[in-house]
């Protein structure tokens, strides 16, 4: 067989045609892993199908910081109809559907952009500390939407300090507050955020942060198993992030602030 033009690709999912490497900045959803996407994606015109960037050259087998002692293998669900339980991702508790990582061995499962999710980013609400990314067995309480991490829920935490972000509370854009303090911005958690809804804005402090005296929140349904599919709570964040992934860029980004320029279409 001839070898395959540059930008195309033969992927399992999508066994009767090659795909290639297109981009329009028209929504899509991928046909691999079923998360929304935008920008660059492979493409097969008759079928209109689409994957991800990332889920078309995702390797079979991954070793990740998510589940460092094992690798991870690439599967893809059975259609729906044929298959007996819901899966969900250990990261981001959205539903599976189609494409994702698995490790039998410890019934671990993750959707192939989760496992893009940079490992530690910066948040304007925490610049003394990165965050990092993990699975705590601490609960704890999301500084912008109150709501609970609950335990062993993936989260941006900084360990020290017990300070916590859910994964899709990350990209929302926190509130400038100019000071005169050497004309550096500080950020208080967004107001306009429907989280606030049934309570007072919570500005943190030194204070609070420290001995967890935060008010609890009303909706403590994050960190759960949740039952969207595609287009749910990951997939709203991946949708922001999913045209950076792999650029190297998240190390330049301090999360929390006016991103628009980084997921700009
Ligand atoms: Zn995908
Ligand atoms: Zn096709
Ligand atoms: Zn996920
Ligand atoms: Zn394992
Ligand atoms: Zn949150
Ligand atoms: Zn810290």
């Amino acid at each position: 067989m001839a070898p395959l033009p540059r930008n195309t690709l033969q992927h399992f999912t999508h066994p009767k045609h090659s795909l290639t490497l297109f981009d329009s900045n028209t929504k899509y959803s991928c046909d691999g892993c079923k998360i929304l996407g935008i920008g660059k994606r492979y493409h097969c015109p008759e079928c209109d199908f689409d994957l991800h960037e990332y889920c078309g050259k995702c390797p079979m087998k991954l070793s990740s910081f998510f589940h460092p002692y094992h690798s991870l293998k690439l599967v893809n669900r059975k259609p729906q109809g044929e298959r007996r339980l819901d899966r969900f991702c250990n990261v981001c508790c959205d539903s599976i559907e189609g494409l994702f990582y698995r490790c039998e061995v410890c019934d671990f499962d993750v959707h192939p952009l989760c496992t893009q999710l940079p490992e530690t980013l910066r948040h304007a609400l925490h610049q003394v500390h990165p965050l990092k990314l993990l699975g705590s067995t601490e609960s704890g309480t999301c500084v912008i939407c109150r709501g609970a991490c609950n335990a062993s829920s993936w989260r941006y935490r900084c360990i020290p300090c017990g300070f916590d972000i859910h994964i899709d509370c990350v990209t929302i854009q926190c509130e400038k507050r100019t000071t005169t303090d050497r004309g550096i911005p500080t950020y208080v958690p967004p107001s306009g955020f429907d989280g606030y809804a049934y309570g007072n804005p919570y500005y943190p402090s030194p204070l609070n942060m420290h001995h967890n005296y935060m008010p609890q929140p009303q909706h403590q349904n994050h960190g759960q198993v949740q039952t969207h599919h595609g287009g749910g709570r990951i997939g709203q964040v991946m949708f922001g992030l999913v045209k950076t992934l792999g650029t190297g860029v998240f190390s330049n980004m301090i999360f929390g602030t006016d991103l628009s320029s980084f997921f700009a279409t």
